[in-house]
C-alpha cells in the first residue's frame, strides 16, 4: 500500500479514492499546484487533507466561513488529525494560544480566515515554521464573477508573494464553480504556476433529481416529508416570508422542524442550525442564506420549494443531499409562479457597488438568461441529469434511469390541446393582449375579481371558458404555450404574453397544438413521487443502500450516544455510510471492524468496542 492509500485508511478509514482526488494528491506530492473542480460532496478536502498529513511542515487552509472551519477542524480532530483554526470566533487568548503552538509545531494543519493571513501577529509566526502548502477552499471567491465575492481573498496573493520571501510552498485551489471566467481569475488572481488542472465532472450519481409540478406545493411537501421521518433534509425557499410560512405548516404537522434566514437575529441562526446539525430537528427550513459551509454529510434530501434563480445555485444547494455517499434525494416542486418571484429577486437584488450601471445591466442580463435556463430545466421533457450535467459542460451519453423524467417515462403522453389552446389565444387577444398571467388565469376560470368584472373581462366569450380546469393547469397550459413559442413575453417582472405567428397560425386553424401532458392514470407517476429514488435502477443499484434493520437503528442510538457525550454532531463520529458497512459485513473482531469502510485507527480505537458490542449482540 503506498504512502496515501495508507494515510486515507489510517486516519479516515476509507479504502479507495473518488474520482479527481488521487491525481490531484499526486500533483500536490510532486509540488505541482492544482486547481480542482469538483461538485460539492464530491471530497475535494480530502485532496489537501491528504498531503497535508505527508508533507513535512505545516498546512495553512483558507477559508471562507467560521462554521465551515470549525467543521472541519471538529472532524479531523477526531480522526486524531492536529489541527487548529484561526478567525474571529476565538478571543485574542485563544488566538495566541493557537499562534504559540502553531509556532511550536502542535499542528500539521491550521485553517485560516482571509482576514487574518496578512496580519502581523500570523505573518510573524509564518516566518519562523516550515509552511509546505497553501490551499484554497472555495477558490471562486477571489472572483468578482462568482457568486460568493469576497475582497479579503485577493490578500491570498500578497500572502503568498511574502512567503516566496522563503521557499513559495505549493499552491492548492477547490472550488464547486465551473465557468471558464472564474476559473481564469482563480489562476491569474491566485498566481497559480501552471497548475494541475482537474475537473472531475459534475455527475453524483447517489443523487435522485426530480422535479415536480404540483397542485399543491403543501400537501406535496408533506407527502415528501411523511416517508422520511427519522431523515434529515433541507426544505429550500426564495424568500423569507415563504420559509416563515413552511416552516409553521410542518410544525402545525407534527415534524420537527426549523428555521434559516437573515431576517433573524444572529443568535437564532446560530442556535437553529445547531439544532440541525445535532439532529435535534430533522427539517431545516432555509432560505439560500443557509448551507455554505455547512458540512452535515447525511442530509437524506433537499426539497426546492420554489425554483432557484440559476442552475449554479441549485445544483450546489441539491448537492449538499448525500455528502457522505448515501442515496439521497433532490426534489425541485416547481410552479410556473416561481418565475416571477425568481425574477423579482433579480430584480431588486443588491447592486454591486463596484460596478456601473452598464455593467450592472449587463449583470442582470446574464441573470435572466440564466434563470430561462433553469426554467427550461424544470419543464424540461429530457433526463434531468443529462440537463444538468450538460449544462456544467460534462460529456453524456445515454439517460441517466435515476430522476423523475427517466423514471416517469410512460407516465406523459403527446397530447392534442388545440382546443385549449385556442380558446387561451383568444382570450388573450380578447383581453389586447396587454394584461399578466394571474389576469388570464382569473378570465378563463370565471373568476369575479373587482379589477376584472370593473374591467369587463366577464362579458368577454372566453370568460369563464376553463372553469373546470384548475388554476395551476391553466398556468401550466399557459407556460407550455410560452415555452413552445405560441406566446411571447418581454423579459420583465410581470410579463404579459403576446401572440406570436406561431400562436396566429393556431387560431387561423392554420396549425394545431401538440404538447406533453401527464397520462389520466399514472400509476408509476406516483410510486415514483412516494418512493424518489430508493426503489432499484440500474444506477441507483450501483450505490450502497441504507439499510432500514434494528440493526441499524441500534447502531444510530449508540452513535447519538456518543456524539452526546463527545459534544460533536452524530454524522462526525460516524457518517451513515460507515454504519451500513457496519451492517454489511457485521466484523466480529477489531481487525475486520477496522476494515469498515469510514472506521481509520483513532476512531476504531476509540469507538470500536462499543460498536462490536452491539453487533454482536444483533448477529447472534
Ligand atoms: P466537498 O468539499 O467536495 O463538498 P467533502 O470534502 O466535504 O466534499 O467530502 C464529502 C464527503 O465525502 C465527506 O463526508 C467525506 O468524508 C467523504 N469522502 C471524501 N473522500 C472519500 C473517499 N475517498 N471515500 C469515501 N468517502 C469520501
Ligand atoms: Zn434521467
Amino acid at each position: 500500500m503506498d504512502e496515501k492509500h495508507r494515510v486515507l485508511k489510517q486516519y479516515f478509514g476509507h479504502d479507495a479514492f473518488r474520482g479527481g482526488q488521487e491525481a490531484l494528491i499526486d500533483a500536490l506530492l510532486s509540488g505541482r499546484d492544482v486547481l480542482g473542480i469538483m461538485p460539492t460532496g464530491a471530497g475535494k478536502s480530502m485532496c489537501y487533507q491528504i498531503p497535508a498529513l505527508l508533507f513535512d511542515g505545516i498546512t495553512i487552509i483558507v477559508s471562507p466561513l467560521i462554521s465551515l472551519m470549525s467543521d472541519q477542524v471538529t472532524a479531523l480532530v477526531q480522526a486524531g488529525v492536529p489541527a487548529a483554526y484561526l478567525n474571529s470566533a476565538l478571543t485574542p487568548g485563544q488566538c495566541n494560544t493557537v499562534l504559540n503552538r502553531l509556532r511550536a509545531g502542535w499542528y500539521k494543519l491550521i485553517y485560516v480566515a482571509p482576514e487574518r493571513l496578512l496580519t502581523p501577529g500570523f505573518l510573524s509566526v509564518c516566518e519562523s515554521i516550515n509552511i509546505s502548502m497553501v490551499a484554497v477552499d472555495e477558490a471562486h471567491c477571489v472572483s468578482q464573477w462568482g457568486q460568493d465575492f469576497r475582497p479579503s481573498y485577493l490578500k491570498i496573493a500578497e500572502f503568498l508573494s511574502i512567503l516566496s520571501g522563503k521557499q513559495r510552498p505549493v499552491v492548492g485551489a477547490f472550488t464547486a464553480t465551473a465557468t471558464d471566467d472564474v476559473r481564469d481569475d482563480i489562476v491569474r488572481l491566485l498566481g497559480l504556476g501552471n497548475p494541475f488542472l482537474i475537473t472531475t465532472g459534475f455527475d453524483r450519481p447517489n443523487l435522485y433529481f426530480g422535479v415536480i409540478h404540483p397542485e399543491n406545493k403543501d400537501d406535496a411537501l408533506l407527502s415528501l416529508v411523511s416517508d422520511k421521518a427519522d431523515r434529515t433534509g433541507i426544505v429550500y425557499c426564495a424568500t423569507r416570508k415563504s420559509v416563515e410560512d413552511v416552516c409553521s405548516m410542518l410544525c402545525e404537522a407534527g415534524y420537527p422542524a426549523t428555521r434559516y434566514h437573515a431576517g433573524l437575529t444572529e443568535e437564532e441562526r446560530r442556535l437553529n442550525q445547531q439544532a440541525f446539525v445535532y439532529d435535534e430537528k430533522r427539517i431545516m427550513v432555509a432560505t439560500n442564506a443557509f448551507g455554505m459551509g455547512i458540512d452535515k454529510s447525511d442530509v437524506s434530501y433537499v426539497i426546492h420549494y420554489q425554483m432557484p434563480k440559476n442552475i449554479e445555485s441549485y445544483y450546489q444547494e441539491a448537492g449538499r443531499a448525500g455528502r457522505d455517499g448515501s442515496p439521497a434525494q433532490c426534489i425541485l416542486l416547481y410552479s410556473p409562479k416561481d418565475v416571477h418571484t425568481a425574477k423579482f429577486l433579480i430584480e431588486n437584488s443588491e447592486p454591486n457597488p463596484e460596478l456601473d450601471e452598464a455593467a450592472q445591466q449587463a449583470v442582470r442580463e446574464r441573470e435572466f438568461l440564466r434563470l430561462r435556463e433553469m426554467n427550461a430545466y424544470c419543464r424540461a421533457e429530457r433526463c434531468l441529469r443529462k440537463s444538468l450535467l450538460q449544462y456544467f459542460g460534462d460529456q453524456v451519453t445515454g439517460d441517466c434511469g435515476n430522476c423523475s423524467v427517466c423514471k416517469t417515462r410512460g407516465a406523459w403522453e403527446m397530447t392534442d390541446v388545440t382546443a385549449q389552446a385556442k380558446t387561451v389565444l383568444f382570450c388573450i387577444l380578447q383581453m389586447h393582449q396587454r394584461f399578466g398571467i394571474k389576469m388570464i388565469t382569473d378570465v378563463l376560470r370565471g373568476s369575479r375579481g373587482e379589477r376584472l368584472v370593473s374591467l369587463g373581462f366577464d362579458k368577454i366569450p372566453t370568460y369563464s371558458a376553463l372553469r373546470a380546469v384548475s388554476e395551476n393547469d391553466v398556468r401550466q397550459l399557459l407556460a407550455s404555450l410560452i415555452d413552445l413559442g405560441y406566446l411571447e413575453t418581454e423579459d420583465d417582472v410581470y410579463p404579459v404574453p403576446k401572440i406570436t405567428e406561431r400562436g396566429q397560425a393556431v387560431l387561423a386553424d392554420e396549425a394545431r397544438v401538440v404538447m406533453r401532458v401527464p397520462k389520466k392514470k399514472e400509476p408509476e407517476a406516483e410510486t415514483v413521487r412516494k418512493n424518489g429514488g430508493t426503489s432499484k435502477t440500474k444506477r441507483a443499484s450501483a450505490v450502497s443502500q441504507i439499510p432500514d434493520t434494528p440493526l441499524m437503528q441500534a447502531l444510530r442510538v449508540l452513535r447519538s450516544s456518543l456524539a452526546v457525550k463527545a459534544h460533536v454532531p452524530a454524522y462526525v463520529i460516524f457518517p451513515d455510510a460507515a454504519l451500513a458497512d457496519m451492517c454489511a459485513k457485521k466484523p466480529k473482531t477489531m481487525e475486520e471492524f477496522r476494515s469498515v469502510s469510514g472506521v481509520g485507527e483513532v476512531k476504531a480505537e476509540k469507538y470500536g468496542e462499543a460498536f462490536l458490542r452491539v453487533i454482536c449482540h444483533y448477529s447472534d
